[in-house]
């Protein structure tokens, strides 16, 4: 399913910032998944089979810059991703979600995202 964007407020959103611009339709993406908090969309260069990226409305620039009043939209990310798994058929065969935070981790997006990664079987040390 297609979902059209809702609307952001300036506060919301940082300009520069292409995840603001898919999150706010600036930028048309397929969305496979949208309430108001979160979007789905697949990552433009899939590591995996299924490689998606589950990304909050608000900008908010890596995990560990989160407020405290922030951390349930952790949640929210993942009621996201589990629904959009099992609407692929992958919630069964196993996926992974990761969230990079900062440079180290290889954050190169800076607003918060989850990995949605499956489709396949998935090493789990690399
Ligand atoms: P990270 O390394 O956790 O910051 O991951 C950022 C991800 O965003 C990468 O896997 C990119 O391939 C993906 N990405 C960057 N720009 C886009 C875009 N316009 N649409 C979809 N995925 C994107």
């Amino acid at each position: 399913m297609i979902y059209s964007t809702g609307n952001m407020n300036a506060e919301q959103k940082d300009s520069d910032c292409i995840f603001c611009k898919i999150a706010s339709g600036e930028m048309p993406t397929e969305l496979l998944y949208q309430d108001e908090d979160v979007v789905v969309f697949r990552d433009i260069k899939p590591l995996t089979p299924v490689h998606l990226l589950v990304v909050t409305k608000e900008h908010i620039h890596s995990l560990a810059e989160m407020s405290d009043d922030e951390t349930p939209l952790i949640g929210k990310m993942v009621k996201a991703a589990n629904k959009v798994a099992k609407d692929l058929g992958i919630a069964e065969s196993g996926y992974r979600l990761t969230i990079n935070s900062g440079a180290d981790a290889g954050q190169v997006v800076f607003h918060l995202h989850m990995h949605l990664m499956g489709g396949r079987h998935l090493d789990w040390k690399h």
